[in-house]
């Protein structure tokens, strides 16, 4: 991606973004998204290196000046996926558990000899991780790390140290990217910084508003827990806002990939937030939400306020502010932030996936959407569950699918069931005005996944929206609710590399930018 200024190009990939650097927009210049090796495993590091070099090779295929033109480069991961690397070597010590292995099923698995393994894992968890941190889920990457040490304690030099450092799937190719190739000599520094950033880490405690490991992380997995005598070793050295300069690329893969040498390599981030950050762009309004209709349905919201509640999946990621205003500093020094950003959200257990067990191709949705008044309601309620259990907005295990009485008429079954998810993401919105977010409502919903192409539908989601009442427009008019919208629309760009790119193209608004 490029950041250009001036008229817009014609692109349909173009994206428009604020223009608090003084950009106008960004452009893609060349895309090489497709993976088609099968024969490498998805939880093998060394093949996601071998993954990124072969899609850069491709982005610049016959274009060199392409790549010669690089000038940063961001890594996003799926969250909580990790491995342990030594130190010295980055040498892959304990190969990668993805973002979706559970601790507690892995018990099972033939990886773990011994079951109680996990079982103690997540005891310490139990002992010495708070109530309602995301860092006591067993999918998260505190849990991954304490299994490791369980089965074979992490090795250590003599002083404490830990030569084993957890690594999240991001971390590890930025890593990869700055150090391939560099000669590492005995009597060479044992601590060679692990860099991370504020979305990595959040499933392993990670504690954004303070920026830094909570004490009790310490507990968890120091002598009176998980036995590490220097626990902190075990951690990434350094804590960076996504998109603030960690270091340059390795001169072997400046060579490879035809970079120039001084390429910078920006702090990383999640999968899902490189994707709100396509959707939205790097520097987006308070307000501004994206609303996943894929086989699930997500939301995401930028606010003002932190907000939180474990007990419904509801977390807070820190979002990176541009333009000078509160990227990290180089060398791990956070600056000050002048205004501060959440990015928040929720995930149901509603979404599309019904419409593929009710068996509407896709075809016939959009046959039998065209012929809905989106202007009508569906005298029908449902909760358009594929199976029992909700988590947001209600956790509840025990929520029982509602899709009866199924009427005769196939347009009328969709209709309500497109409202029910409906209900389903205005109640998420709602949910998270009720616990503090700001503004309560969001202004302006971008979508993407499946369900984003159906327009009869964006107009009912648009007026179901509609309903939560805005705290703003209460305060500005004096206490009465005046007539508002909310504008919902169609994401142009919703690849999470895109979002990543944009992050690297952003951080040059930064004044301290080498
Ligand atoms: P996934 O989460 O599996 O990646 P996608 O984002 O690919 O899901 O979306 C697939 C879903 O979108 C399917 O469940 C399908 O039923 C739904 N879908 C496809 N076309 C439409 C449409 N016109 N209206 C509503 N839903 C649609």
């Amino acid at each position: 991606v490029e950041r250009r200024r001036g008229g817009r190009g014609g692109s349909s990939s173009s994206s428009s973004s604020s223009s608090s650097s003084g950009w106008d927009y960004e452009e893609v210049v060349a895309e090489s998204l497709r993976w088609d090796d099968t024969t490498m495993r998805y939880d093998d590091a060394e093949a996601w290196n071998c993954a990124v070099r072969t899609l850069l090779s491709r982005a610049a295929s016959g274009r060199a000046e392409i790549m010669g033109r690089v000038r940063a480069v961001c890594v996003s991961g799926t969250s909580a996926s990790c491995l342990l690397v030594d130190r010295r070597t980055l040498d892959v010590t304990r190969g990668a558990r993805m973002y979706n292995y559970d601790v507690m099923s892995s018990s099972a698995g033939e990886d773990d000899p011994s079951p109680s393994a996990a079982w103690r894992a997540m005891d310490l968890i139990d002992r010495h991780v708070p109530p309602g941190q995301t860092a006591r889920a067993a999918t998260g990457s505190l849990a991954k790390l304490l299994l490791w040490n369980e089965q074979r304690p992490l090795d250590s030099y003599e002083d404490g140290t830990c030569r084993e450092v957890l690594c999240h799937q991001s971390d590890y190719v930025s890593a990869s990217l700055m150090r391939e190739g560099l000669p590492i000599r005995e009597g060479d520094d044992p601590t060679v910084a692990i860099t991370s950033d504020w979305h990595n880490c959040l499933k392993l405690g990670y504690d954004v508003r303070v920026r830094a490991f909570p004490p009790w992380l310490r507990d968890v997995l120091g002598v009176g827990g998980a036995g590490l005598s220097r626990p902190a070793s075990a951690l990434p050295t350094r804590v960076v806002s996504p998109g603030s300069p960690i270091g340059t690329i390795s001169p072997a893969v400046a060579s490879a990939c035809g970079m120039p040498t001084g390429t910078i390599v920006v702090g990383g981030t999640t999968d899902s937030n490189a994707a709100f950050f396509a959707a939205a762009g790097a520097d987006p309004e308070y307000g501004t939400a994206v609303t996943s209709l894929g086989s699930t349905l997500a939301i995401k919201m930028l606010s003002r306020t932190f907000v939180e509640d474990a007990n419904r999946g509801v977390y807070s990621h820190r979002f990176p502010r541009f333009g000078g205003r509160s990227l990290g500093g180089v060398g791990g020094h956070e600056e000050e932030d002048e205004v501060e950003a959440w990015l928040i959200g929720g995930a149901s257990n509603v979404g599309c996936a019904i419409l593929r067990l009710e068996g509407f191709t896709d075809e016939e949705l959009a046959r039998l959407s065209a012929e809905i008044d989106p202007a009508s309601d569906s005298p029908l309620l449902y909760y358009p569950l594929t199976k029992r259990g909700e988590r947001f907005p209600v956790a509840d295990g025990a929520k029982e699918p509602v899709l009866s009485p199924k009427p005769a008429c196939r347009k009328e079954y969709l209709h309500a069931i497109l409202q029910g998810i409906s209900d389903v993401e205005r109640d998420g919105f709602r949910v998270l005005g009720e616990l503090g977010a700001s503004p309560n409502v969001p202004r302006v919903v971008l979508s993407c996944g499946g369900g984003a192409r159906n327009d009869v539908w964006t107009s009912i989601r648009e007026r179901r929206l509609m309903e939560i009442r805005d705290d703003d427009e209460k305060e500005k008019e004096g206490g009465r609710q005046r007539g508002r919208s909310v504008e919902v629309r169609r994401a142009t760009n919703t690849e999470a590399s895109y979002g990543a790119a944009l992050l690297a193209a952003a951080s040059f608004a930064h004044e301290g930018y080498p």
